[in-house]
């Protein structure tokens, strides 16, 4: 399974609990698991399996009651407030659901926006930002506020964003979830090209069977544990 592949995101008996006593609910209920450069994993499983607790674990965003999450090699128990703000910036990219643009910014002003949070240069930004826009099909339309633009547009507005600062992969919860079946196909399309030329590692969570029929790794958690963990193609290169 491509051992010689970099480690990108690893658990280690991640737990998660929420409630107390009798109203006490295991979310995430001690998963270890490793995410290695260029995977396209999709972690499925019915409403109200843990998928999102996992993923907000996964990405900093909230703390577990017990295990770790290592990111690129980062423990991110051993990080302080602001460095786990950092850490986030620069090494986690976020696509959600809701696209979550900034309304008054520009598809191109939604881009550079991590960019400009890390201060980097504006011909950086630039540049950047109009690459990207380019990769995900929106060349064009670089100027349109998310209002003017659809779903399917939004969101990939928001794969723009979180490909900026070159994360060490993407995580995605229930990206296709608001989009039709033409801009989910298209959606997918682009991430996958992404991931294949570019070595971009996406975890989603979902359950839509479209994002599972094209995910590399299918993960598939019940009860905030893993049942299953299938490679349906492998790494290569
Ligand atoms: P999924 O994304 O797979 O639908 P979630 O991670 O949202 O699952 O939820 C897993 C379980 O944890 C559910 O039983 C849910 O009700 C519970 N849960 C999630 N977030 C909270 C919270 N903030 N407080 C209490 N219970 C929660
Ligand atoms: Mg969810």
């Amino acid at each position: 399974m491509s051992l010689e592949r970099k480690i990108v995101l690893k658990t280690e008996d991640l737990v998660k609990t929420f409630g107390e006593g009798d109203l006490e609910v295991h979310a995430v209920d001690h998963i270890s698991l490793e995410v290695r450069e260029g995977e396209f994993t999709a972690i499925k499983g019915p409403s109200g399996s843990g998928k999102t607790t996992l993923l907000n674990l996964l990405g900093g965003l909230d703390e577990p009651t017990d295990g770790r999450v290592i990111v690129d090699g980062i423990d991110l128990s051993k990080l302080s407030r602001n460095e786990l703000v950092d850490l986030r910036l620069k090494k986690i990219g976020f696509v959600f659901q809701a696209y979550n643009l900034i309304p008054v910014l520009t598809a191109r002003e939604n881009t550079e926006f991590i960019m400009l949070l890390q201060d980097r240069p504006k011909e950086e930004r630039t540049q950047r930002a109009e690459q990207l826009l380019h990769a995900v099909g929106l060349e064009g339309h670089e100027d349109k506020r998310p209002g003017k633009l659809s779903g399917g547009q939004q969101q990939r507005v928001a794969v723009a964003r979180a490909l900026a600062p070159k994360p060490a992969f993407i995580l995605a919860d229930e990206p296709t979830a608001n989009l039709d079946s033409k801009s989910t196909e298209n959606l997918l399309d682009i991430m996958k090209k992404l991931n294949e030329e570019e070595h971009v590692t996406f975890v989603f969570a979902t359950h839509d069977d479209r994002v599972i029929q094209r995910a590399k790794r299918v993960i598939t958690v019940d009860d905030g544990k893993i049942v299953n963990d299938e490679w349906k193609e492998e790494l290569v290169g």
